[in-house]
């Protein structure tokens, strides 16, 4: 038996209705698994910070560091005004724990004559635009702005070499009883290398460098590349046509939020901010103040978001398990929360999916 210490971080709104459900999904799992977890309660966010003075308490970062194998964070709600000495914790946990890449499944509903979809995108999530090297100066026409795009070779091989692993597992969760539309791995790379040839030429080489090792030739991981305008255009008239996508920072960020509207509510979206040995499972949507306190959030993108966590500590069955749990609650229709049409309760939702895991 594997014991495996979670940090469970629900931060604020909702996130304190969703992170519980987690955390049963986790003890619910069936004894065959062979797994058993420790859970331990850290504190994050604006609560948090009106408390202590600080969104993101060093011993938060210090447990994570030194005693958990994972975590799972909720949300937290962000001032829309600027408040003096906070900043998102998300954003410094990242940064703390190297956590180098962002990963976003999106998987639609089945059901009939709707279109299926089933993609995860891969984004980095150090460097490109986002390292905030900006500067402004004047000329006699006015005011000029410039930012510094940093695409490094290490950034990008090591998150081509994520998605091409990402891609290997989907497989194995496939043959584990996941339900999937794939039949065989497909790394999409995302990139403008005709108009930025050198960074998203270094980004595009790069990758496609680290996807033609033998681990994934052998695996049979096929690789694609296309342009990041097209790429917009076909992931909304045929997204079914992706399985992996992996993408610098900036267009990263776009299109996962762009392929979560394909699916309906950001309340089915999971993802994962993933390092060296380290992952935490955390669902795309925000504390949602609007239906905070009532029960009905949907605690569907903090599931999916456990399972993913789950496949970052190597424990695919488990992952399948909860996945396919999720898809048979979905499929079936019959408990669903307000943000896909049902009246379901949070509870109902989660005792619906535990009694199918
Ligand atoms: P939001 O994601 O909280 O909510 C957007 C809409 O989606 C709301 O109508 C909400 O009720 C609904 N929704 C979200 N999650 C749901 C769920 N699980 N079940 C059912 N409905 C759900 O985004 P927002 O309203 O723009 O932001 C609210 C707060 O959350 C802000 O303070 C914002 O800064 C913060 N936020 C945090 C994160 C994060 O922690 N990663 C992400 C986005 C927003
Ligand atoms: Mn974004």
């Amino acid at each position: 038996t594997r014991t495996l210490r979670i940090g469970l971080i629900p931060g604020d709104g909702i996130g304190k209705e969703v992170i519980p459900a987690g955390r049963r999904l986790l003890e619910s799992l069936p004894a065959s698994l062979n797994l058993k977890f420790e859970f331990l309660d850290l504190y994050a966010g604006f609560e948090t910070f009106e408390r202590t003075g600080a969104a993101l308490p060093e011993a938060t970062v210090v447990a994570l560091q030194s005693a958990c194998d994972g975590a799972l964070f909720g949300a937290v709600s962000s001032p829309s005004s600027a408040v003096r000495g906070y900043s998102s914790p998300i954003v410094a946990l990242r940064k703390k724990l190297d956590l180098y890449a962002n990963v976003r499944p999106v998987k639609s509903v089945r059901s009939p004559g709707a279109k299926q979809i089933d993609m995860v995108i891969v984004r980095e999530n150090t460097e490109d635009l986002y390292v905030k090297e900006e500067k402004t100066y004047d000329t006699p026409q006015g005011k000029v702005a410039e930012a510094i795009k940093r695409i490094s070779q290490r950034a990008s091989s090591r998150i081509a070499t994520m998605a091409g692993e990402i891609a290997l597992r989907r497989q194995k969760i496939r043959k584990a009883g996941g339900t999937s539309i794939h039949a065989s791995p497909l790394v999409t790379i995302t990139h403008k290398s005709n108009v930025l040839s050198q960074t998203d030429g270094l980004f595009r080489t790069t990758a496609r460098e680290a996807l033609a090792t033998a681990r994934f030739v052998d695996g049979g991981v096929a690789v694609e590349e296309q342009i990041v305008d097209s790429m917009v255009y076909k992931l909304f008239r045929q997204p079914e046509a992706y399985d992996v996508i992996v993408a610098p920072n900036l267009y990263g960020d776009i299109l996962s939020d762009g392929a979560a509207a394909l699916v309906g509510s950001l309340g089915l979206v999971p993802s994962a901010n993933v390092g060296e040995g380290f992952a935490i499972g955390e669902p795309c949507h925000g504390s949602a103040p609007d239906i905070m306190g009532q029960g009905i959030a949907n605690p569907i993108a903090t599931l999916r978001s456990a399972a993913l966590m789950l496949e970052f500590l190597d424990e695919e069955e488990a992952a399948a398990r909860i996945y396919a749990a999720v898809d048979a609650n979905l499929e079936e229709g019959r408990l669903l929360s307000p943000d896909l049409g049902g009246t379901a309760k949070t509870e109902e939702v989660v005792e619906d999916i535990l009694r199918r895991l």
